[in-house]
């Protein structure tokens, strides 16, 4: 029964979140204060209470504005379910103590639970900005490798593989910006690799950044077929990045444990 209500509270914090990411990116996108009172984007009236329930008002309101009908993007209700999954499955793998670094100890559980879900925001941010609007923002990127590092400090985790991650994924971006000029990847690229680096360290970083790029390759392929991409424009890769990066703090060790099973 604990476990029951501990997975609900974590889910309902999840989708609570979600809401916030949500109203961050597109008023961040807009150049609005962060801490405005809702509005409706088409006819900028405020929003009542009651019609910002997470989810739900989606759903009762059936995806359109009460006073303008205008749609309401369903970025919405997705982004707030995925972020409640997301909370229960980072509260169930501690419950579990399935793929918990080796360097949490039994009191550092909750700490390791706040790092992962306050990491898990900046990393869905910017898993929206990159696949919406094409860029890493720095305001994103910069305060999460702060928070990464602070957090790692305080548990314990390896200086020297947070270093060699951070220095692995970091590298290998920035010489693909040097050698192509800042064709092929973008600063923001650069930054991802930090963080991811500094999050996972190595070997984890490494899966994180092979499962980018599989991803990418999967998820090109259907944003092309779909039509939502043609040939020539920009591939989301910060999206593929932070979703690698989300999958590998959740399953990494039992990816990688599957993956040497296969070799010995
Ligand atoms: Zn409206």
């Amino acid at each position: 029964m604990t476990i029951f209500l501990t997975l609900i509270f974590a889910a309902v914090l999840g989708v609570l979140t979600g809401s916030i990411v949500n109203a961050t990116v597109l008023r961040t996108k807009a150049g609005l204060p962060l801490m405005s009172r809702a509005k409706c984007l088409s006819c900028v009236e405020p929003i009542h209470w009651f019609d910002l329930i997470p989810v739900l008002s989606y759903f009762l309101l059936k995806g359109r504005c009460r006073r303008c009908s205008a749609a309401i993007e369903w970025q919405y209700p997705v982004v707030e379910i995925a972020m409640g999954l997301l909370f229960a499955l980072f509260a169930l793998r501690i419950i579990l103590g399935l793929g918990i670094p080796s360097y949490i100890t039994g009191s550092e559980q909750g700490i390791l639970f706040i790092r992962d879900a306050l990491l898990s925001v900046f990393l869905v941010i910017i898993f929206l900005y990159d696949f919406r609007f094409s860029v890493i923002p720095d305001k994103f990127s910069i305060p999460a490798i702060i928070l990464v590092v602070l957090f790692n400090c305080l548990l314990g985790a390896s200086t020297f593989s947070m270093l060699l991650g951070g220095l692995a994924l970091g590298g290998f971006f920035s010489l693909q910006f040097l050698v192509s000029r800042g064709q092929w990847v973008g600063g923001g690229d650069i930054r991802m690799g930090l963080l991811m680096g500094f999050l996972l360290g190595l070997p984890l970083g490494l899966v994180s950044l092979f499962l980018a790029y599989v991803l990418g390759a999967f998820g090109g392929l259907v944003l092309l077929v779909s039509g939502h991409r043609s040939p020539q424009s920009h591939v989301p890769f910060g999206t593929f990045l932070a979703g690698a990066t989300i999958i590998t703090l959740i399953f990494g060790p039992l990816i990688l444990n599957s993956y040497l099973a296969l070799l010995y």
